[in-house]
């Protein structure tokens, strides 16, 4: 019997139908089966996460919907790849494979290099598209930007009217969490996945949110509520970076063009700093689309051995339990192992506060962390993991005072105190260094240290000076500033042809990057 046509749409990170480039494409050849595939061997590395496996089935549960109203349907199933392939194209003659060109992590990397192997042995064509600004094969980072704004402003993708699929096909079902060995999730208040809430979520930033968007952004009590909360939706492909660009553009427009008065002025500011978020996305993504290495390795290898042998695995688990003595860094890590989010300063301090302070190797913080982001984004996340450690050799060495933070963004505790009700009474002014507080106060306000709250793990000025002696040590050597010339050539963001100066220090560095040099106010 002859076996009917059908071409697979794979899914990755790109939950959705619009500007679904894959979908659009493989709708117009015929009989199209959209399929996403849960890989027991990814689901179990430690980065993910029973919340990362929730928000993709809520977002394959709105896809599913959207699918059905155009006469489709979502495929699913649970193995590895190409194996489930070999399995579904035994009944059937696979035309194409289509998908979007993914940066992911080493698993994702190998496995679709199988998957390619699988395609070429059988002589079927695989389409991978882009899907945001990051460039595949890139062969010089001069004019990156300028490759972004194009990409950005070319059309978006039509949605298909009508999708054709495949008589006779076993569509499958969402699995159980526990067939992928997932723990119940302890977590609540997480963010819902899907286009649709993707939308909501934009709309609702770009018409009402965003507008305390710069001032709110760096504290923890207001960025929850102040900042866009798309990374989600980003990371797992729920709304596409072009559609969200294009429309931050619509209404850069009509608060440039509304009549004089009716707008707060402030809108303006807020667009332009969001506007220039969205472009840092996929600038770390394209750092490690073009160095796959960076997931493992000290981007400046003159780095290498820096803290890797000094690992002090008590001191990482209190980091990680947030019980070392630090408020805002407890709090924080707290917050986040409840709610999946945490604003980008907390993060960069979390991150700072390990590596520099409690002297651990990046690694293993990050691939914490990584589990605990709803958002996580292999690209973005290993760069700035790295970046706030001091290893890539291109950007300024930031070490956070943990208690200076407490002091400019939640000084009446009220963040901290939610997290971390220990301290639910300690007075305002003792909160960012509760071991000052005099002992009656301690008896008083029922927080004893040591004994209700830990004394702080480190001494910050001593552990301060101590990393930034051994960092500096090896940024001055000239294999550092050399390396330093390496790293700025192969990624640092720079104009269309920039002329690469020769910095004598690695801070010239800096200066001369578009998107490395960035702070939040
Ligand atoms: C150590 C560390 C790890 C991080 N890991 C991730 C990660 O795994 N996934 C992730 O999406 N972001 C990561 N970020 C970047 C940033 O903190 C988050 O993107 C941001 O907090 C998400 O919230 P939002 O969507 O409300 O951001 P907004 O401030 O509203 O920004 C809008 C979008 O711009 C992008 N963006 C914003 N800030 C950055 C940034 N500094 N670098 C790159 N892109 C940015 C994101 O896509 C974000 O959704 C990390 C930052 C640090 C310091």
């Amino acid at each position: 019997m002859q076996r009917s046509s059908v071409q697979f749409v794979w899914l990755k990170r790109d939950l959705r139908l619009s500007d679904h480039r894959p979908i659009w494409e493989a709708c117009k050849n015929g009989p199209t089966v959209v399929l996403y595939v849960f890989e027991p061997k990814l689901w179990a590395m430690p980065e993910m996460d029973r919340s990362h496996f929730d928000f993709i089935v809520q977002s394959l549960e709105d896809l599913s919907k959207r699918l059905e109203m155009i006469g489709g349907r979502l495929a699913v199933r649970v193995g590895e790849l190409p194996e489930v392939f070999v399995e579904i194209g035994s009944s059937f003659h696979v035309t194409a494979l289509h998908s979007h060109e993914e940066t992911g992590n080493g698993f994702t990397y190998d496995r679709d290099l199988r998957v390619s192997k699988w395609a070429r042995q059988l002589g079927i064509p695989w389409f991978q598209y882009p899907q945001n600004g990051v460039v595949r094969a890139l062969k010089s980072r001069n004019g990156w930007a300028d490759l972004w704004q194009k990409r950005m402003t070319a059309s978006v993708t039509p949605t298909p009217k009508q999708i054709a699929i495949p008589n006779h096909f076993d569509w499958g079902r969402l699995p159980e969490a526990k067939e992928l060995g997932l723990d119940v999730s302890q977590k609540t208040n997480l963010q819902v996945g899907g286009e649709t809430n993707a939308n909501e979520t934009l709309d609702s930033f770009l018409t009402t949110r965003g507008f305390h968007y710069r001032k709110g952004m760096s504290s923890p009590v207001s960025a929850h509520q102040d900042c866009s909360r798309l990374s989600p939706y980003l990371a797992w492909g729920c709304i596409s970076m072009k559609s969200v660009y294009q429309r931050l553009i619509a209404r850069q427009q009509e608060v440039r063009e509304a009549p004089a008065g009716s707008l707060d002025s402030r809108w303006t500011g807020a667009l332009n700093s969001f506007a220039s978020r969205l472009a840092w996305h996929c600038h770390f993504m394209q750092k490690l689309e073009d160095e796959p290495e960076l997931e493992f390795q000290n981007i400046s290898r003159v780095y290498d051995g820096l803290r890797e042998n000094d690992f002090n695995q008590e001191r990482f688990e209190a980091w990680k339990e947030g019980r070392t003595g630090y408020p805002m860094i407890d709090a924080c890590m707290r917050a986040l192992h409840q709610r999946s989010w945490i604003n980008f300063r907390m993060r960069a301090m979390l991150v700072s506060f390990a590596s520099n302070h409690l002297w651990l190797h990046w690694r293993p913080t990050a691939v914490h962390l990584a589990k605990h982001f709803l958002d996580f984004e292999p690209g973005i996340h290993f760069s700035q993991c790295q970046m706030q450690s001091g290893t890539t050799g291109i950007n300024t060495i930031r070490i956070y005072s943990p208690a200076k933070q407490v002091i400019d963004h939640d000084p009446t505790g009220a963040f901290i105190r939610q997290y971390v009700p220990e301290l639910a009474n300690v007075p305002d002014q003792y909160l960012p260094e509760p071991h000052r507080m005099p002992m009656d106060i301690q008896s008083q306000v029922g927080c004893i240290l040591g004994r209700d709250y830990p004394f702080p793990i480190v001494e910050h000025r001593q552990a301060y000076k101590s990393a930034q002696e051994k960092i500096f040590a090896i940024r001055q050597t000239s294999a550092a500033i050399d390396d330093s010339r390496r790293v700025f050539v192969k990624h640092g963001s720079r104009k269309k042809r920039d002329p690469l100066l020769k910095p004598k220090k690695t801070s010239e560095f800096i200066q001369q990057s578009l998107f490395d040099r960035f702070e939040d106010p």
